[in-house]
């Protein structure tokens, strides 16, 4: 009996669907290939779509099909005209966050080929570093909820010591599991504004306090003005970063630029229990319906959690297929005659897609 993982897929909103279908083919085709384990995947309502349908954005029975699942694969959901009354855009990719508790949001930022990097690498150094923004407090806690007079508007940043130990640990777990490998240098840097924010020097207290359970890993921080400007002219130096929930999310932004466009850049919103996978970017309506979206974020977002399960429940092929499904899209992107437009190319979603099979029948 070979093992079974069950997956929640929401196809969401705009390109969502376009560039989930071709990915749930390559999850099935991995799985066959290997026969050591099997994926169920589920598809679970939600979005803008299903909100205009039915007044519900994020209804409770995918919200309970998800929580009775082993891993979530989110596409991207919303529409700029799709909002509650309030004037806040319906979101259910973010409550799902907060739902579950999916405090480490982690965000590779991984030059694959180096040729849509828009910097100058003097020496070709390797840009392979990892972003882990908080995803449930920060500034995003009054999501929706800030108060707003005629003469003023109020939001609350929040950081709590219960959030902050499991993301610190998490950040550091990381990093060790990246020098392990032979893919970090084992260095976490906290990034905040603690010479101006109280709640930011709180949030570095605790950073230097969980860093004495990780003696073998580097400590250290920088500020969030000075991260943005390294990450430009020496991204290469850094390892495993850990920021609060409005840096990580205008920092993952700057990252995805760095890797050559939000096309290549996946994450994972990851907690103790349950996982969220998916691409950086959002619905992209404009260019929906047109068959010409970048699957690749995607793509990597479900290696993301082939790795991550396969950790979990040790799972050695998982892990395997983890690291093809990457060189998959790696070969993609040096061979370059099959990508979409947005990093250069002319390729359809369909044919970057079958680029990617092509590579994995061929291994
Ligand atoms: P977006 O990421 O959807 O698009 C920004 C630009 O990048 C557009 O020009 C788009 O065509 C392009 N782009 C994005 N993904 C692409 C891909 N895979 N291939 C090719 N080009 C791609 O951001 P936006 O336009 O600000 O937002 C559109 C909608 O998506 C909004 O409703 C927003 O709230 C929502 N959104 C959702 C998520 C999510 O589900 N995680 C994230 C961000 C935005």
């Amino acid at each position: 009996m070979i093992p079974e993982f069950k997956v929640t897929v929401f196809k969401g909103d705009g390109i969502g669907p376009e560039i989930m279908e071709p990915t749930l083919d390559i999850l099935q085709h991995l799985q066959n290939v290997s026969n050591k384990y099997s994926l169920l995947f589920s598809t679970a309502d939600a979005g803008a779509a299903y909100y205009l349908e039915t007044g519900q954005s994020l209804p409770a029975e995918s919200v309970e099909l998800a929580r009775s699942s082993d891993a979530i694969l989110l596409s991207a959901m919303g529409l700029p005209d799709v909002r509650y009354t309030d004037g806040t855009e319906i979101s259910p990719q973010i409550e799902l966050r907060k739902i579950f508790n999916l405090y480490a949001g982690v965000r590779p930022v991984t030059v694959r080929d180096g040729k849509n990097c828009p910097l100058i690498r003097p020496n070709r150094e390797t840009i392979d570093f990892v972003l882990i923004r908080e995803s449930t407090e920060g500034l995003f806690y009054t999501q929706g909820k800030g108060e707003v007079s005629k003469n003023e508007a109020r939001e609350t940043l929040l950081i709590t010591r219960d959030i902050s130990e499991k993301l610190f640990d998490f950040a550091f777990s990381l990093a060790a599991q990246r020098k392990a490998t032979g893919s970090g240098k084992g260095t976490v840097t906290c990034v905040d504004k603690a010479n101006v924010f109280r709640a930011f020097a709180f949030f570095r207290e605790i950073f230097y306090e969980r860093s004495k359970n990780f003696p073998d890993i580097n400590a250290e921080h920088a500020y969030v003005d000075a991260t943005a400007l390294w990450m430009v002219q020496q991204p290469w130096d850094f390892d495993v970063l850990v920021t609060e929930n409005m840096f990580g999310d205008i920092l993952s932004d700057l990252g995805a630029g760095i890797m050559g466009g939000l096309g290549l850049a996946p994450s994972a919103d990851i907690g103790d229990e349950h996982a969220v996978f998916q691409p950086c970017h959002g619905s992209a309506p404009d260019i929906a319906g047109k068959g010409i979206a970048n699957p690749f974020a995607m793509i990597l977002s479900a290696a993301m959690m082939l790795e991550w399960l396969g950790h979990r429940h040790k799972q050695a092929q998982m892990l395997l297929d983890s690291v093809l499904l990457k060189d998959a899209v790696n070969a993609a992107l040096i061979d370059g005659h099959c990508v979409t437009g947005d990093i250069g190319g002319s390729a359809t979603t369909a044919e970057a897609a079958e680029a990617v099979i092509t590579y994995l029948a061929s291994q």
